[in-house]
């Protein structure tokens, strides 16, 4: 037998089961070997029923004495069984089972496992787990559905976990001798191996040797991620010897002088950081993480005039095309002074003449020729799909790669999945910031918040209302309801001027929206969450949230984050129809900082909220936890141990093949 093999060609599954089993995405015999548990049922008490409490979990060995079905006036089949121990006798019930007729005889022995109740004065167990005692499975003599901690695992429909455990207690004890564990022992020190892991992760003895299981399984998941991504790192250092650029300093401090406003000193330090990865012969390949509003487009700019100076063009990449329009403007603005010329290039504009050009994914066309280009910066990376990512790095030889995000991300979480990049952190916000005043609106006060704009637009403030997101992508459904709620307020405030920006416009309409709301001629902008990312207008001073229960906090940060931006008291008003979910939403009262909110949701909604599904199936975790920051380090530093002792894995060819194998189906940065 082969680990590889096909699910449909093994014996027993057959193709109808296999193509139920793609939905549990199991599709060689190597996947349902490794498809997990998700807790055991403990029938492991083995006792006469005379010694056993009433609602205890036991397993009784023993004999059937009659059993038939009855049929109820709804029509419905009930089985029942006379049961006995040699202790008492026991009823047995089933509902819905009347094939159970079929497969159990009166005079077969049988061991039962389940919750021993009292009915009607007489002991019995309600649908019972059962199985044969003569011809038990010879490699689990003590039973496999009953008599055990019984494995549960995660079903589909037509597959349950009964049968599951069948077929992989057949399966196992015919492909362990065949698993060969890829992990050195100077790493697995006293941890199982990995055939005594599959063995016990589903037919654990007891609790001690099923944490055990789950302790490798656990640390095999991040263990190979931590791997893969640092000996990426080491590849793209590896990679290529360039020049390094030359950094002119004089020009650099009269670029830093001529700004509008002094650096922060977390800006400066991020600064110096890129610096000195231009200066290296290896490109650059850096995270730059901070907070909504802590200023990393200047910096992106500074760097992107550094690489002009040095003759190399910049390609600047913005998830969205409103994005990309207002980097243009702001980059104008900056760069232009120096005689340097910025392009556009998205769907709707097509300049590329620039040295710099700035756009959307469009930046990915092969129309574009990408020769000189020096630098490469990906705003609010989290937006793009990895295979973008990769894409456009590579459609540019190898520049420098920048690439930034607002998106708070836990350290350790940082260095598991982006353990391929250096990190930077702008952890500081410029000075004059104020915290932006958040409430969870009752529905009753709603007319209260109408009547707060009403009074703040009219001193000339502008203002953000995100109407409800109905998918968690902008589609059809949810410009329908921006449009609803556009025409209601156009009624709301007739007297103000009210746009409506959503993310299936033209990019010309888009763009003439945009600037009229930067530029002051909208009082107020009825959005889509489409200016989740990076919308700069520092006179709005309130923004209303709908449907706010369908955001993650760190996603409502983002989002709060449009206001505050200038030197005016701003507010962010919170609506959610999800009374269950207030106390989630009230943390974003008290807490300010990203960090926090994006560990919460952690805590509180899992790893896809903070990656989105796009990168969810990157890392589909079963056992390890991406909030568990002991075992991220243990794997992390065990991966780097090993690649510092044998870079190239030649050492461990299992090892090598192993990761071959994630980069081939689900690793392709
Ligand atoms: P983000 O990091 O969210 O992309 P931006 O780069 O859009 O933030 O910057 C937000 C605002 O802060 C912009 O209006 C920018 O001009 C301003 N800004 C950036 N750095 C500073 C600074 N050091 N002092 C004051 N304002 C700054
Ligand atoms: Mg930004």
């Amino acid at each position: 037998m082969d680990l590889k093999l096909k699910l449909p060609e093994l014996p027993g599954i057959g193709f109808s089961y296999s193509k139920k089993l793609e939905y549990l995405n199991l599709f060689t015999l190597e996947d349902l070997i490794h498809h997990y548990p998700f807790r055991y049922d403990d029938f492991s008490a083995v006792k006469p029923a005379v010694n056993a409490q009433i609602g205890e979990k036991i397993t009784l060995q023993g004999e059937i004495w009659s059993i038939q079905n009855i049929y109820t006036r709804s029509r419905k089949i009930i089985t029942k069984a006379i049961f006995n121990d040699g202790t008492s006798p026991i009823e047995l019930t089933w509902f819905n089972s009347g094939w159970l007729t079929k497969q159990i005889q009166t005079g077969d022995r049988l061991q039962v496992s389940g919750k021993l109740t009292k009915y009607k004065s007489k002991l019995s167990i309600m649908a019972p787990s059962w199985e044969k005692l003569d011809g038990v499975n010879i490699s689990h003599p003590g039973g496999v559905h009953t008599g055990r901690l019984v494995p549960v695992y995660p079903e589909t429909y037509g597959v349950s976990s009964k049968w599951l455990r069948t077929k992989i207690a057949n399966l196992l004890p015919e492909v362990l001798d065949l698993i060969k564990d890829p992990l050195p022992d100077e790493i697995k020190k006293n941890m199982l191996d990995l055939p005594n892991a599959l063995q016990k992760i589903h037919f654990p003895e007891n609790w001690q040797e099923a944490e055990k299981a789950r302790e490798r399984l656990g640390f095999d998941e991040l263990f190979y991620i931590q791997l893969a991504t640092l000996k990426t790192r080491m590849q793209w250092q590896q990679k290529q010897i360039i020049d390094p650029l030359t950094i002119n300093h004089e020009l650099l401090d009269q670029f830093v002088k001529s700004l509008p406003f002094k650096l922060t000193k977390a800006q400066e330090k991020v600064l110096g950081e890129i610096i000195s990865d231009l200066q290296k012969n290896v490109p650059m390949n850096r995270l730059l993480q901070g907070e909504v509003g802590s200023g990393k487009t200047v910096v992106a700019a500074i760097v992107s005039y550094l690489v002009y100076l040095n003759d190399f063009k910049t390609l600047f990449m913005s998830p969205t095309e409103i994005l990309a329009f207002q980097h243009f403007e702001t980059l104008k603005k900056l760069l232009e002074p120096y005689q340097i010329t910025v392009g556009i290039y998205t769907g709707s504009k097509k300049n590329h003449k620039g040295d710099i050009i700035v756009g959307t994914h469009a930046l990915l066309s092969k129309k574009l020729e990408t020769d000189n280009v020096g630098l490469v910066i990906v705003d609010e990376q989290q937006r793009f799909g990895v295979e973008q990512r990769t894409l456009l790095r590579s459609r540019a030889k190898v520049p420098h790669f920048l690439t930034m995000t607002a998106t708070p991300i836990p350290r350790t979480v940082a260095l598991t999945l982006y353990g391929d990049l250096d990190m930077s952190v702008i952890d500081e916000m410029p000075v004059g910031r104020q915290k932006v005043k958040t409430y969870l609106v009752p529905e009753k006060k709603r007319s209260d918040s109408y009547k707060f704009i009403e009074k703040h637009v009219k001193e000339g403030e502008q203002v953000y209302i995100i109407t409800p997101l109905i998918e968690p992508s902008e589609t059809l459904i949810s410009v329908k309801a921006a449009k609803q709620e556009f025409e209601k307020l156009k009624k709301i405030f007739p007297d103000f001027n009210l746009d409506l920006l959503h993310g299936r416009m033209k990019g010309k309409d888009k763009e003439k929206i945009t600037a009229d709301f930067r530029s002051g001629k909208t009082d107020i902008l009825v959005s889509t969450s489409v200016v989740e990312v990076g919308m700069d207008n520092p006179n709005a001073t309130i923004i209303i949230i709908e449907g706010a229960e369908r955001f993650g906090l760190a996603q409502l940060h983002q989002l709060r984050g449009r206001v505050g931006r200038g030197t005016k008291e701003s507010y962010c008003f919170l609506y959610t129809s999800n009374r269950q979910d207030t106390s989630r939403l009230k943390y974003l009262e008290t807490t300010f900082d990203g960090l926090k909110l994006a560990e919460l949701d952690l805590k509180i909604r899992g790893s896809g909220e903070i990656f989105g599904s796009r990168q969810s199936g990157r890392f589909e975790l079963k056992i390890a936890s991406l909030s568990n920051t002991t075992l991220i380090e243990k794997t992390r530093s065990s991966a780097q141990k090993l690649l510092k002792a044998n870079p190239t894995l030649d050492k461990y060819p299992l090892l090598k093949a192993k990761l071959q194998d994630i980069a081939s189906g689900v690793m392709p940065d």
